[in-house]
This record gives C-alpha cells, structure tokens and sequence, in this order.
C-alpha cells in the first residue's frame, strides 16, 4: 500500500521547511508553497509555476493540498456563515464566519465534539470522537478565506478565533501550529493579537502555551467561586480557581506587560447573573490584567439554563464597568442557524456514549417532549 499523502494544509512553516529538507530541497521554498497555498488558494502543484517541475513532480507524487469537504453549509441573514466539515472519523465539525463592522471574524472547531462536557454547552453534549489534526483545522480557515475572495470586500481573514467545537490546549500540538500558521505572514498574516486560543481551564497548556506561540489566550471562566464552577465547567474539579488564575499570571509574565488575558463569561439567568456574582468576579479578577467578555446565554432544545433579562445583563455590565474593567457583551450572531457561541453541534460520532445518555435522560422527562432539536 502507498503511503499516506501528505496534506500541506497542516503544515506551519517550520513543518514546511523541515519536510522540503527531508529530500534535499532548499528550505526556502517553503516560502513559495506558503504563498500559493495560503495567500493564493491553490491546490494544484502545475500552477505553483516558479516551482521546479521535479519538485512538483514530488510534491503530487507524495503530498496533496485537501481542503475539508463541506457537508452542509448555512447564511444567516444577517451575513454569518456556517459550514459543517467532514472530518477523519466520519464525525462533522463546524466553522463560522462572522463579519461584524469591518471585521471578518472566523470561529474554528479544533475537535470532534469535546470531552470536558460543560453543564450550559451543546457540543458537550454530542459527545466525543477525538482530536482534528492540523490540516483539518488549517482547512477551516482555508475555506473561509476563500469565500472572502469571493465576498472581495476589500479585508479578508481579519481575525481567527479557537471558539467552535473542542478544546483547544487539548489538541495542542496542532493548534499551535495552526496559531502560528495564521500568524505568518506568508500565509494569513494576522497580528498575535486577532488569534485567540480559548480554554476552559487546562492549566498545565496554558503554562505551555506562551512558550510556542504569541497568540492570544482567551479563558471561559463563568463562575467567580470554586462549587459554582465545578458545576458548570467539571474540568474545574481538576484545575480549580486559584491555580487557573496562576497560570494566566504566569501566561501574562511570559507574553509581556502590556497584554491581557479574555476573560468569557456567559450569563445565565439565576445561577451567576446577580450583582453579587458580578461583585465577586470583580474580586478575583483584580490581580489580573484582563478584558471580560460576557456572552449571554445561547439557548439551544432542553438546555437547562436560560438567557438573563436584558435589565439583568446590561445591570452585570455596569457594575464590571464602574469597577474599571473593560467589559463588552458579545452580540448574537447566526442565531437562526445555530451559529452561536455553544451552539455548535455537527454530526459527532460519540465514542464515550454521553449523547446517549443525554437523549435517555432527555426521554425520562415528559416536558421535554417533541423539542428534541438536538435529538434527531
Ligand atoms: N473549549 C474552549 C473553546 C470553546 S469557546 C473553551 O471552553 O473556551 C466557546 C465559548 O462559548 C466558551 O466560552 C463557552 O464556555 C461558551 N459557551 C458554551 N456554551 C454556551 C452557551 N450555550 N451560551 C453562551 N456561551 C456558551
């Protein structure tokens, strides 16, 4: 059996270099393959034109440039896109695109589903089928490019977000790959600042993780105290509090003084929208240079949870404010085709059974009853 092609999608430029000088092949060509590959979209080695041609010879020979296959794909109304993508196992991961006031704002899956299970997230409850390898998560971000060609609104990618399906720093490898792939510029040549790897709290990554890349670091906290948390994100029984907040101290003192660290908060009704909650999360987040982000919650068929009246969320906002933090709420976008923030679901193929245990649960409650978007 031949061996497996490679795709160049999944290869940052270091990884480029390394494989050309693999057969003898200067390492600066992979400068050129950047280029084509990235900036120019193309797949075909014959079109590289001030590439050899036994160098392109090899190359089709032995690698392949494969974007992601699109299952599905969905426009909003309101000009947010979204793609469901075949990925290895045969699960679908999603992408968004987000144009919001000259930004083109691309939100990237990095598993299959998740395995961290968070109580308010609909992709925890699709279950998990495993980590997406470089080039299927580099390939969400060529697809997206490429329809901004099209769109030729004059901006492209401008910003790139580890917000979709998954957790990040626990597929870390590729995603920093992929960070710093975007953050060349012979590829997509975004600034450290508009790449954003969001966690839920992996600790021992996050002290990784200013080690091998610039990018930004984004941190889905949503409660200010430690029994609230367990609840809500069960990785918090691991990596509690205090020792999350160390590691953003020490993220911070790796990447400079003058960044900060995002901090997410989604907004549930009735479980840490009150001001005392907001007055707590003021508390703890003195220490830290910080922007907090609150996300209302995105409601999706038998959640749980609900989305604070919007007294209560512009009351929470206000309150950050006065305290001096810089406090934005993130708008709603792709609403009305499941596009938001935990929305994010694909076709997971579940390979720890949470989904059937959710749709069990699901069944023993009569109100639930035909609302089971979730459950098809
Ligand atoms: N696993 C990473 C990346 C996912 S980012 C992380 O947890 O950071 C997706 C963001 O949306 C996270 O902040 C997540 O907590 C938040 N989120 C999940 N479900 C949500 C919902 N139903 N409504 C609003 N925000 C939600």
């Amino acid at each position: 059996m031949n061996a497996p092609r490679v795709n160049l999608l999944g290869l940052d430029r270091a990884g480029l270099e390394r494989y050309l000088a693999g057969f003898g092949e200067k390492p600066y060509r992979a400068r050129i393959l950047l280029r084509w590959i990235h900036k120019r979209g193309v797949t075909r080695f014959d079109d590289m034109t001030d590439l050899s041609k036994a160098l392109r010879a090899r190359l089709a020979d032995e690698t392949e440039i494969r974007p992601p296959e699109v299952e599905e794909r969905r426009d909003a109304a309101d000009g947010v896109t979204k793609w469901s993508v075949t990925v290895g196992g045969g699960s679908a991961v999603e992408t968004v695109l987000i144009p919001d006031r000259g930004r083109n704002t691309l939100c990237i899956s990095s598993q299959a589903g998740c395995a961290l299970d968070c109580a308010f997230c609909a992709t925890g409850k699709q279950g998990f089928d495993g980590n997406l390898t470089p080039a299927e998560i580099a390939g969400q971000v060529w697809l997206a490019a490429r329809e901004l060609e099209r769109r030729d609104d004059g901006r492209g990618l401008t910003n790139v977000v580890f917000m979709g399906m998954g957790e990040p720093l626990l597929n870390f490898d590729a995603c920093v790959t992929v960070a710093n792939l975007l953050m060349d510029d012979l590829a997509y040549g975004l600034s450290k600042r508009r790449v954003t790897i969001s966690t839920a709290g992996v600790v021992p990554n996050i002290l990784k993780l200013a080690e091998r890349t610039e990018c930004a670091l984004a941190v889905s906290l949503h409660a200010a105290d430690d029994a609230l948390r367990d609840r809500l994100v069960p990785l918090n029984r691991r990596y509690p509090l205090a020792e999350l907040l160390d590691a953003c101290q020490s993220y911070l003192s790796c990447v400079g003084e003058r960044r900060s660290v995002t901090i997410e908060y989604a907004l549930m009704k009735g479980v840490n929208d009150s001001l005392a909650d907001a007055a707590a999360l003021a508390r703890l987040l003195r220490p830290l240079r910080c922007k907090i982000n609150l996300i209302p919650f995105n409601p999706f068929p038998n959640a749980g949870f609900e989305r604070p009246d919007p007294d209560a969320i512009t009351a929470f906002q206000t309150y950050l404010l006065n305290a001096g933090y810089t406090a934005t709420l993130r708008a709603t976008r792709g609403d009305e085709i499941a596009a938001a923030c935990g929305q994010l679901t694909g076709a997971v193929r579940d390979r720890t059974n949470r989904r059937a245990r959710y749709i069990a649960r699901l069944r023993q409650q009569p109100a639930a009853a035909g609302q089971e978007g979730l459950v098809p």
